[in-house]
């Protein structure tokens, strides 16, 4: 008989295997995998006790922690199905959320609850809210006291189908509203699978979480690092030192992060030089272009990097950028060249770069097109959103809105969004490759370039830069470096300096609103307004 991949294994397994061994480090509480284990159960007779059915949706407003691993687990045994929320948004988003959902229930962190208690009223589906570490002033259901009162032995498992939605995840809201992907039980388990393989976990493995768990790129970490065995680290808050400290005190082996915050740890690590033992052996990156630093990554810090490529819709990842064995004798220029590309699917994928008439381009690493990707890990469409779903998962394939390039050894390039594409007189320019080039310049800490509008060729790059502390820089200089190193019509026109860009929680780079900013004060409209 055919066993259904559902989540609740990875955690029985690692009960089984690991029972003694230690599951999860908090700021305050360590728990093993058999002392997990139990909380879990307890949380799921407690969801099953007020009410929480299988299907119902059950959503968490958490910052890393170990009640939110517990989360993902309690729900799954249930059938539930788990709608983590952005800690970074507005009271506002989160009733659009919870409504959207229909979550039933709440599990807030304490430090968080300010951002519910204005709009708790306008809550239409949430019939219980419950606190991560209450306080007194706060009058709802104290977490740990409700969770005591259940059995952590046994909880009987309602029957779960592979093909049941096992979580509601909203989307980054990088370029718009987010939406919410339907993923399910054997998306995410097929997914964990070959993610595990590239990313070789094993139980001596130390995981510590820099990305959010709540969103998809650190989503899939609980399920990686619990299946075998390994221990992971949660640090509610992070900040470069904060990550140095955990590297030597818990003898982190594996971390994933955006490249922003790899970023602002190498900034630190450049600074500091913090002299440290430190284990680590592979650093992910993904959700948005690699840093121009990463060979310096590698050959300094001496941490393997992986780029992954992925979004939500796909679980995430869909492309890791692996060194083939074949290009083992290849210059370690061209090597690395190879590595800073997207790269290639991962064990279960299946990609094509295709022209708009839908055939495929030419695998020269030239011509461009819209990446698509066939996967398991491609999620069921969106929660109520049948007009996004019909637009973006096409006979099987899922339109992926990034433009790329794809080279005789399949090897993808990530050219840039749709969206982001800058288009001056007809030519099409990567925002993505103008960045590469400002990152290169030794005065600049953050740059992000946009499409702006010019009588002449239509559209430009303007160039927000964020310079390094203490450094002047000038329009001139700006213009000057990317005309020297840049085809002329891809040079930057125009530069605002700015003391920080707008992010995602996530870390990525929120470009949407730089664009409608700058077009909106110029008073235009176009393309983007
Ligand atoms: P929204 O869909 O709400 O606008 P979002 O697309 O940022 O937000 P995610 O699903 O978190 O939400 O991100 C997926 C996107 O991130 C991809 O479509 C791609 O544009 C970008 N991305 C992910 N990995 C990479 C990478 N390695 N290189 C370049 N871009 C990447
Ligand atoms: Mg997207």
């Amino acid at each position: 008989m055919n066993v259904p991949l559902v989540l609740s294994h990875f955690l029985d397994r690692a009960a089984l295997l690991y029972g003694d061994k230690k599951a999860i480090i908090g700021d305050d509480k360590v728990l093993t995998y058999l002392e997990l284990n139990g909380r879990v159960n307890q949380l799921s007779n407690g969801l099953r006790d007020i009410g929480v059915k299988k299907g119902d949706k059950v959503a968490y407003l958490a910052p890393n922690s170990i009640e939110m691993l517990e989360g993902f687990y309690g729900v799954f045994q249930l059938g539930a199905v788990i709608v983590p929320l952005n800690i970074r948004l507005k009271p506002a988003d989160y009733v659009f959320i919870l409504n959207h959902s229909e979550s039933k229930v709440l599990f807030v962190d304490q430090e968080l609850y300010h951002l519910i208690s204005p709009v708790k009223d306008e809550l239409e589906s949430v019939e219980h809210i419950i606190v991560h570490y209450k306080d007194e002033e706060i009058n709802e259901t104290d977490y740990n006291h409700w969770l005591e009162r259940y059995d952590n032995k046994c909880f009987n498992r309602e029957s779960v189908d592979e093909n049941d939605v096992s979580s509601l995840l909203y989307t980054s809201g990088t370029t718009g509203n987010p939406k919410g992907v339907m993923l399910t039980h054997r998306n995410n388990y097929l997914h964990a699978l070959g993610a595990m393989h590239h990313f070789r976990v094993n139980d001596r493995d130390t995981y510590l979480h820099v990305l959010p768990m709540f969103h998809v790129n650190g989503w899939g970490a609980p399920f990686y690092y619990t299946a075998n065995g390994a221990t992971q680290v949660c640090l509610r808050k992070t900040s470069p030192e904060m990550i140095f400290d955990a590297l030597q005190k818990h003898k982190v082996s594996i971390m994933h992060m955006a490249p922003t915050v790899l970023n602002s740890l190498f900034q630190y690590y450049e600074r500091n030089v913090p002299n440290i033992e430190q284990d680590i052996r592979i650093v992910v990156a993904g959700s948005a272009p690699p840093p121009a630093f990463v060979t310096r990554v590698e050959k300094e810090l001496g941490w393997e990097f992986i780029q992954i490529y992925g979004m939500t819709e796909s679980t995430p990842v869909s492309l890791i950028s692996l060194i083939r064995s074949e290009f083992d004798d290849l210059p370690e220029k061209e090597k690395y060249r190879m590595k800073a590309k997207a790269g290639y699917p991962i064990i279960g994928s299946e990609v094509k770069v295709i022209h708009d008439n839908g055939e495929e381009v030419a695998h020269d690493g030239v011509d461009i097109g819209e990446l698509i990707v066939r996967s398991h890990g491609v999620m069921l469409g969106y929660w109520k959103n049948e007009e996004a779903t019909s637009q973006t998962l096409i006979n099987g394939w899922l339109h992926t809105g990034d433009m790329a390039t794809i080279d005789e050894n399949g090897n993808v390039d990530i050219v840039d969004r749709k969206k982001d594409i800058i288009i001056s007189g007809g030519e099409n320019i990567s925002s993505i490759e103008v960045e590469g080039i400002l990152y290169e310049h030794p005065d600049i800490l953050e740059a992000a370039v946009i499409a702006v509008p010019h009588e002449k060729w239509g559209e430009t790059p303007h160039a927000f830069i964020v310079p390094k502390m203490g450094v002047e820089l000038t329009e001139d200089d700006i213009k000057a470096f990317t005309r020297e190193k840049l085809a002329h019509f891809k040079s930057v026109t125009s530069v605002s300096f700015v003391d920080e860009l707008p992010k995602t929680a996530s870390g990525k780079i929120q470009k949407i609103h730089l664009r409608n900013d700058y077009w909106e004060s110029k008073g235009k409209t176009g393309r983007f307004v």
